[in-house]
């Protein structure tokens, strides 16, 4: 791991910090578990901001699973 990705995984709050680095090195469970992450990142890491995305211009949108557990 190197330094830059130590430093910016400690500013990633610790519920999500796990799914993060799995996601930076590779070795996220699926494609759909670095979607969900991607979305929980540019939520501020606030799973309720992830479901209630609006953005649809976005190209994850549809498949943004925070806002399909909301549905
Ligand atoms: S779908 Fe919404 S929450 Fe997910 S990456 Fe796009 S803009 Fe962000």
């Amino acid at each position: 791991m190197t330094d830059e990705l130590a430093g910016y995984l400690a500013s990633v709050p610790s519920s999500a910090r796990q799914m993060m680095a799995r996601a930076l090195s590779g070795k996220s469970k699926s494609p759909r578990d670095a979607i969900r992450t991607k979305c929980l990142e540019c939520s501020g890491f606030a799973r309720d901001e992830a479901a209630a995305c609006k953005v649809w211009r976005c190209p994850l949108f549809h498949l943004n699973p925070y806002r399909e557990a909301g549905k």
